[in-house]
Formats: C-alpha cells, sequence, structure tokens
C-alpha cells in the first residue's frame, strides 16, 4: 500500500494551511504521492511542486471547478500544463464571479441584520480567492455564530438564508478546458453530487463523453462499501479511480491528509508524466 492524496486545499483557496505547511504534513503523514486542488487557482501550484521536490513526494499540477449542475458537481484536473491561456482565462472567470457573488452574500447577510463588509471577509482569505468559508469565518469572529458548519446550515448553503449563487460553466466546459490544456479531469466527490449511488451513472455518462478521466473512489465519508461501489462505477465507465482526502486544514474535523490505496491503483508515470 501507498499513501496518496490528489485533493488538497492550501491557504491560496480556502484552505487553512500555507503550501510549505501542507507539504510538511503530508511528509509527515507518509503521503508519497499529493496534488494541490484549489479552488478556481493554480497560483500555489508551482511552489507546492517545489516543495513536494524537496520532499521526495511525487506530485503534479491540480485544481479543483466546480460546475453548473442542478447540485454539487466538482471537478478535479491534473498534470495541465499550467500557463495554457484558455484554461487560466476560465479560471479568472471563475474568480471574478466570486467576486461579484461575494458581494452580494455580505449585502444579503447586511439586509439580515449582520454586520459583514468583503472587506472584513477579506482579511480571512490567504489570497484573492474568496469563498464562503471566509465568510462563514468573520461570522463566526463576530459571534454571529458559533461554527463554520452552523454559518452554512442557517445562512450560506445553498437555499438559506443569505445564499447566492455564483456563474458557473457547464461540467462539459470544465472538463474540456482541462483536456485542452493536456490535463485529465476527474469527478470529485461523487457523493456530493447523488447522495444515491444508484443515481450516478447517468451522470458518468454524460462527463465520460465530455472527457472524463477519473472519478475519485476514497473521499472523506465514503464508507468501504461506498469505495467498492464506487471502484465498480469507475470500472463501467472506463475511468480511473483516484483518492483524496479534500483537506481544508485541521479546523474542519475528521479530515486527515493521505489515503492508503495499493501501489498499483494509478499509472503514476502518466499523472505525474513530466513534473
Ligand atoms: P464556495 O467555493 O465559495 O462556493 O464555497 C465552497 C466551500 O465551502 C467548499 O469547498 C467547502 O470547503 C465549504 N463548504 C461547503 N458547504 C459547507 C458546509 N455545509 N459546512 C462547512 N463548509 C462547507
Ligand atoms: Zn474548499
Ligand atoms: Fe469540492
Ligand atoms: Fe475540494
Amino acid at each position: 500500500m501507498i499513501k496518496i492524496d490528489l485533493h488538497l486545499h492550501s491557504a491560496f483557496s480556502d484552505g487553512e494551511l500555507s503550501v510549505p505547511e501542507l507539504v510538511l504534513s503530508l511528509k509527515k503523514c507518509g503521503v508519497s504521492v499529493a496534488a494541490l486542488t484549489d479552488h478556481d487557482t493554480t497560483n500555489g501550484v508551482e511552489l507546492f511542486l517545489a516543495r513536494c521536490r524537496s520532499a521526495a513526494i511525487k506530485s503534479m499540477s491540480g485544481v479543483e471547478i466546480s460546475a453548473a449542475y442542478g447540485g454539487v458537481l466538482h471537478i478535479t484536473g491534473y498534470r495541465f500544463g499550467l500557463e495554457n491561456k484558455a484554461l487560466q482565462d476560465a479560471l479568472k472567470k471563475n474568480r471574478s464571479a466570486r467576486l461579484d457573488r461575494n458581494l452580494r452574500i455580505c449585502e444579503r447577510l447586511r439586509e439580515l441584520g449582520l454586520d459583514i463588509t468583503l472587506e472584513e471577509v477579506r482579511t480571512y482569505a490567504g489570497s484573492d480567492l474568496i469563498g464562503r468559508p471566509h465568510v462563514a469565518l468573520a461570522m463566526v469572529n463576530k459571534g454571529y455564530v458559533h461554527s463554520i458548519s452552523s454559518a452554512f446550515e442557517r445562512y450560506l448553503k445553498r437555499g438559506a438564508a443569505a445564499y447566492v449563487p455564483r456563474l458557473l460553466l457547464p461540467p462539459e466546459d470544465c472538463i474540456g478546458v482541462l483536456r485542452l490544456a493536456g490535463g485529465l479531469p476527474v469527478l470529485a466527490h461523487p457523493l456530493q453530487t447523488t447522495p444515491d449511488l444508484d443515481d450516478l451513472p447517468p451522470v458518468l455518462r454524460r462527463l465520460k463523453d465530455a472527457g472524463l478521466w477519473g472519478m475519485e473512489c476514497w473521499f472523506p465519508g465514503a464508507s468501504p462499501s461506498v469505495v467498492y461501489r464506487c471502484l465498480g462505477l469507475a470500472r463501467e465507465f472506463e475511468l480511473r479511480p483516484t483518492a483524496g482526502s479534500d483537506f481544508h486544514g485541521d479546523r474542519h474535523a475528521g479530515k486527515h491528509v493521505g489515503v492508503a490505496v495499493n501501489e498499483d491503483l494509478l499509472p503514476w508515470a502518466v499523472l505525474c508524466g513530466g513534473l
């Protein structure tokens, strides 16, 4: 068995740890293959690759993109060219859509009587990438809610009082732009897309036709039987199974870096090629 982790967030998006801290914790936990998959930004990737190289951890470029879908559908991408213009333009568009959305979330919160401004929220972000977890942190620190998860439950989750949707690319476009950049697109945490895995096949058909390469089969909250069923679906749709913790930091209880998998799970040479 080896420990891998192809789904990690740093302070370049909404993770708690800086890139060097994250790589230290990968090293400490014995992870030997890893990718940083920050939301809508690859700004941390070069540093991540350099630190992984020094720590003798195999690594490749990575990113996570949320797609337009009835519910949650997140695509992680790997091994793409960092300089690819179409991909970087798409990520930039997503970041600017976030900005509009965050402004509107803060407005909504103020209408609800919570004194939260975007400037305040910005102080909780480690880079220019601001997400709802940063809004939640500001709300906790001001005492409006007692935890990040209650901020989501009461105000920020889809359908809650201050929820504002974000302009997103269709899944086909997320997959297409990653493929054009030489990347390998993967469906992340599939249980968030269809809480009942019986509903997943039509989604996988659609994504596979668009060029999906893999499917996360080990993810937070996946019981052994869920992993087993995901592996079966991956085989059925000829998708590579991957594993990731979706680690955002220790504040998010119960999440640790590293997932133990069989050494022959993935063609590491393909995934890590050239990097
Ligand atoms: P955003 O990128 O602004 O749409 O925020 C999405 C991020 O918020 C996800 O990556 C999660 O880290 C976090 N998140 C989503 N739902 C919840 C929840 N119910 N409780 C805590 N964090 C959440
Ligand atoms: Zn996140
Ligand atoms: Fe995600
Ligand atoms: Fe994630």
